[in-house]
């Protein structure tokens, strides 16, 4: 019998399943059993992503492969339209989810987590794979303790729709548990141009850079008396992502319940 985890992937065509359909079928402790796209449908797994042939036939059908008995776990990369109804139904199968996608309401994240009690099995939603993303958001929270003034200058394409990223609200949200409120710089500051300050959040600033060439960056800047604190992470490709999302599949089979956020798995 394998002791392999075996790996099905929703989304994998696309450019983050492409990365996990690589990570799987080239690491020895997974086993790829069923990879779903509907636009690669018919094409074989590891020709879709650049390996040699894996003799998988990508399928657009995620019923059949959870339902199949085959999977121990679901990895999903889609859209936030597909995604809610993906996780129910790997839960429904008995299937445990390692949710990349993001999107999900606080309501759809505390009904799957009772889903997967219910189950017995265990679920992970992780808006972050990066483990380099995670640990500049813990170091900079521990910072804010002591360096109360601070702001966050977050760079990626010219593309991205959202500003600002959801790295840079998460990094905020968890300097904010960690940092007393504060308005920093002067009461009477101005804007002779509007934005120039970049957007307020809790007393500090948050700055988005949006050019092409980049991928994702992040810094957050400290200022104390004589003396400046940067602590900064650089992504420069998907495949960065991939270490935590085989750390998601591994854990995902040692407990019960949903996980929401990497940052549970990195003490
Ligand atoms: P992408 O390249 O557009 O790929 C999306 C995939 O979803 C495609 O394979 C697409 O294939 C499939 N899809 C689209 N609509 C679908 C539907 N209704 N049902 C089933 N499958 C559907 O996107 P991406 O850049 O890989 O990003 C995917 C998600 O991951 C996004 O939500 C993104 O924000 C997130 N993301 C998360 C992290 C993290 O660390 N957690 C990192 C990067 C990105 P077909 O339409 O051919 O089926």
């Amino acid at each position: 019998m394998s002791k392999r985890i075996r790996v099905i992937v929703s989304g994998a065509g696309g450019r983050m399943g492409k990365e996990v359909v690589k990570l799987v079928l080239e690491d020895q402790e997974l086993e790829l059993v069923a990879a779903i796209d509907r636009s690669a449908k018919d094409m074989d797994a590891g020709r879709l992503v650049g390996l040699e042939e894996a003799g998988i036939a990508v399928t657009a059908d995620l019923e059949a492969a959870l339902a199949s008995g085959d999977g121990d776990v679901l990895v999903d990369f889609t859209t936030p339209q597909s995604v809610y109804d993906n996780t129910v139904l790997a839960i429904k199968y008995g299937v445990r989810p390692v949710i990349g996608t993001t999107g999900f309401t606080p309501e759809q994240i505390s009904e799957l987590d009772k889903q997967c009690q219910e189950r017995g099995i265990g679920g992970l939603i992780a808006p972050n794979f990066s483990i380099g993303a995670i640990l500049m958001m813990k170091f900079a929270a521990q910072a804010s303790k002591y360096f109360p003034h601070l702001e966050i200058i977050e760079y990626h394409g010219d593309q991205k729709l959202d500003a600002p990223s959801g790295t840079a609200i998460k990094t905020a949200e968890m300097i904010s548990e960690m940092r007393s409120e504060l308005r920093q710089g002067n009461p009477k500051e101005e804007e002779t141009i509007e934005g120039a300050r970049g957007g307020y959040y809790n007393g500090f600033r948050i700055h988005s850079v949006r050019l092409p060439g980049i991928f994702a960056q992040e810094e957050v800047i400290f200022g104390g008396y004589g003396q400046s604190l940067k602590i900064r992470h650089d992504s420069y490709e998907r495949a960065g992502y991939m270490p935590g999302v085989k750390i998601g599949i591994q854990k995902v089979m040692q407990y019960t319940g949903l996980v929401y956020g990497f940052e549970h798995f990195i003490e």
